[in-house]
């Protein structure tokens, strides 16, 4: 019997007014291994009205009050990471490995967040004429919400609800339903912290949900990350909603290869990028352009570091690259396989019908290379969201910052070189929002925002770092005289 995940709201646990489920399926073993509600409008209104309530005391709490919650949040994450990462293993399907790391982003999160006393200090103007003061004090905005996608089920949610708390909102987390078990334990983990209730709330569900998130008058401010398609109609029908929204999307991220990058370093990070999390990241290297000679002196070699890795179950120790999320992911891959083969690409390795001994059923994708890909083809232009990876070949730095910069997509690009030059010019002109420089997953740390541009974000205000505190703050500025002072100089 499968249990049903439950919303936590205004403190307690409860069941979805939803009577629908969907399964939760672990992807090594294609077994059900939960049913988590599909929601609905009711739920959506249950947590808002909770968090709204909650705010007016919430906000009223000094912020040095306020992080004593986070710093108490990092250490009950700290404590249960084995337990966390186990669980998300084995709805996610990345390995163990990749789960801790998640952790350890997540944490790093809370960490920045607890410096929001010196975050929020600000502006200042003294006599901006004789006897009147000016400046900004930031206060929050209310209730945010934070939708994720089923990829980082541990991190992306702490990308933001850490920042909304520590400025004074309340929130709803709205995990994927395809990963709703990891934060479920996590929000049982949290109740240690006797947070007041109705300061954060988790609402399960899909679709109906996340409409009922974007159209709800109390919801404020909505932190969105998943794939483009999704992240468009969020940003479109929450802001013309009036809310303030950033939304991340998808990608397709370019990595460049100078004949005199260092070849061993330069593959063995590059096939880490592009299989690790089984290409499910949307920092993900999933093609590689090769300038020059760079084409006979990489190619080999990438297909020698795509063959060590190793598919298995992620908790599996010698596991390098667990399953993809599901069966239409698999088949949509196989599928993409298949039409970029269809229109000239040569197969140097196929990771389809990867078999694992023990674990028949499920949705492994071995690591795959295609190359000579076809320019505006599927396997140049489309996310693959799997351990793909394309080569493209060109003769000179210029084309292939012009082939990166013509994606609809600028979540990240990277570069391989020991030239400063190369490496400087790289930076400078490609359209995407982290860059890497001898670094295969551009990802931003806490204390810098996660960039993304073009299709890959939609919004002016990025999460993490200062980024978030200004998204979830609204400015005000206070022009003050005082009269005694004025008539004393006048
Ligand atoms: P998804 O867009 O299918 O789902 C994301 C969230 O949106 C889920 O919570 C889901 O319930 C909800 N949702 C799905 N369809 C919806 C609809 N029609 N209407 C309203 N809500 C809907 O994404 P996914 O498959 O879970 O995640 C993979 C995608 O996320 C990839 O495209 C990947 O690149 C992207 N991603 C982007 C970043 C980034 O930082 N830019 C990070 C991680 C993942």
């Amino acid at each position: 019997m499968n249990t049903i995940q439950k919303n936590f709201i205004a403190g307690r646990w409860v069941e979805s007014k939803s009577k629908n489920t969907f399964p939760v399926t672990n992807p090594a073993t294609a077994r059900t291994i939960a049913l988590v509600p599909e929601g609905c409008i009711e739920d959506i209104e249950d947590a808002a009205s909770s968090a709204a309530g909650a705010w007016e005391d919430w906000r009223n709490t000094p912020a040095t009050r306020r992080i004593q919650y986070l710093f108490r949040m990092k250490q009950i994450l700290e404590a249960h990471t084995g337990e966390i990462a186990e669980i998300c293993t084995n709805e996610c399907g990345k390995t163990f490995a990749e789960s801790k790391a998640e952790m350890v982003r997540a944490v790093e999160n809370i960490e920045m967040a607890c410096g929001i006393p010196a975050l929020l200090q600000s502006e200042f103007s003294e006599d901006v004429a004789t006897g009147i003061d000016e400046f900004v004090i930031r206060q929050p905005l209310g209730v945010g919400a934070c939708i994720s996608p089923f990829n980082f089920p541990i991190m992306i949610p702490f990308w933001f609800m850490p920042y909304a708390l520590a400025c004074g909102n309340t929130y709803i987390v709205k995990p994927s339903e395809k990963v709703p078990m990891t934060m479920t334990r996590i929000f049982e983990l949290l109740q240690e912290l006797e947070l007041p209730a109705g300061v954060l709330n988790m609402v399960h569900g899909g679709k109906e949900a996340v409409n009922a998130i974007l159209a709800h008058p109390k919801i404020s401010a909505i932190s969105f990350v998943g794939s483009t398609s999704v992240a468009k109609h969020i940003y479109q029908t929450a802001t013309a909603n009036g809310k303030r929204v950033q939304a991340q999307g998808g990608a397709k991220n370019p990595i460049v290869i100078m004949p005199d990058a260092d070849p061993d370093t330069t593959v063995r990070i590059i096939a880490d990028s592009a299989f690790g999390c089984a290409g499910q990241r949307c920092l993900a290297a999933s093609l590689v352009i090769m300038v020059g000679e760079a084409r006979t002196i990489f190619t080999e070699k990438l297909v020698e570091a795509a063959k060590a890795k190793r598919c298995g179950y992620g908790m599996d120790p010698s596991a390098d690259v667990g399953p993809v999320i599901n069966i239409e992911s698999q088949n949509r891959i196989y599928n993409l396989i298949g039409q970029g083969i269809e229109e000239g690409s040569k197969v140097l390795l196929d990771g389809r019908n990867a078999t694992i001994k023990g674990f028949e059923d499920g949705y492994f994708v071995g690591p795959t290379v295609l190359s000579d890909v076809k320019k505006g083809g599927v396997i140049h232009t489309t996310e693959i969201f799997g351990p793909v990876l394309g080569l493209l070949h060109v003769d000179t730095l210029d084309e292939a910052i012009t082939m990166a910069n013509e994606s609809r997509y600028g979540n990240s690009a990277c570069i391989f070189t020991r030239n400063g030059s190369a490496a400087r010019k790289f930076r400078h002109d490609v359209l995407a929002g982290n860059i890497g420089v001898n670094i295969g997953v551009a990802a931003p740390m806490a204390f810098f925002p996660f960039s993304g541009w073009k299709e890959s974000f939609f919004g002016d205000l990025h999460g993490q770092s200062r980024h978030a505190v200004e998204f979830y703050t609204q400015t005000k500025v206070v022009i003050e005289r005082w009269h005694d002072e004025w008539t004393r100089k006048f």
